[in-house]
């Protein structure tokens, strides 16, 4: 059963949200100021929130940023104002919808459902977080196939990228050209050892202030490369 937390100062209608929701099956908890209802968004286990944006002590802005920080359950946000609705969107908080009193308690569960449904199909898709390799100021992410250095996206073609990548994930370890060219080039590539010089020397542009005095990929003279950290 899903968890509904309530986060409303007029009771009449945190009661009647509850009831409504309550006859579709959940199980619905009320908090009637800001500090309370941020509490516990916090530490409770609410499976959605309907967060008014006028509250005591805590508005509704600053909860939904705070849950946001820690959070990704869907968040539905209330006014009575058309106007704070407009500007609650534009401040890109974070909230899944918005609704404006008086609405009907019916359209809410609607609502709430659809949220819950939506936010299960991704949970339980297993759509992961990118997968991320970051030393000193190099970020790879391996999922986007994208090289970050210094917060600076930088263009790297197919086989720049997949030696980058192999080299980072084996940090260290010194690797010959050929052992390189066989794992990256594989064996029915045309070319030679010489096309990973070539390709280091690419990578060094992108990654390094100074490519005579390389950081991150090191040559280790008569044997191979390495990626140092
Ligand atoms: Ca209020």
């Amino acid at each position: 059963m899903s968890n509904v937390l309530i986060v409303e100062d007029e009771e009449a209608i945190a009661e009647l949200e509850k009831d409504y929701l309550e006859l579709s099956g959940f199980d619905v908890s009320i908090e009637n100021t800001g500090d309370k209802g941020l509490k516990a968004a916090l530490e409770g286990k609410p499976d959605i929130i309907i967060l008014d944006l006028m509250l005591p002590n805590v508005d509704g802005f600053e909860i939904c940023r705070k849950v946001r920080e820690k959070k990704d359950i869907p968040i539905i946000m209330v006014s009575a104002k058309k106007e704070d609705i407009d500007k609650i969107r534009g401040l890109g908080l974070g909230a899944d919808d918005y609704m404006t009193k008086p609405f009907s308690p019916s359209e809410l569960v609607a609502r709430v459902k659809a949220h819950l449904a939506r936010y299960e199909r991704l949970v339980g898709s297993g759509v992961k977080a990118n997968e991320i390799i970051e030393i000193r100021g190099i970020k790879i992410d391996k999922t986007a196939r994208r090289v970050y250095v210094n917060g600076e996206e930088k263009a790297f073609t197919t086989k720049e990228f997949d030696l980058l990548t192999f080299l980072a994930e084996n940090p260290n370890h010194v690797f010959t050209k050929e052992e390189l060219f066989n794992r990256i080039w594989n064996m029915d590539s045309i070319g030679d050892i010489a096309t990973v010089t070539v390709h280091i020397k690419k990578i060094r542009e992108k990654i390094e202030l100074n490519t005579s005095k390389p950081q991150y990929i090191e040559t280790i003279w008569g044997v191979g490369y390495r990626f140092k950290v």
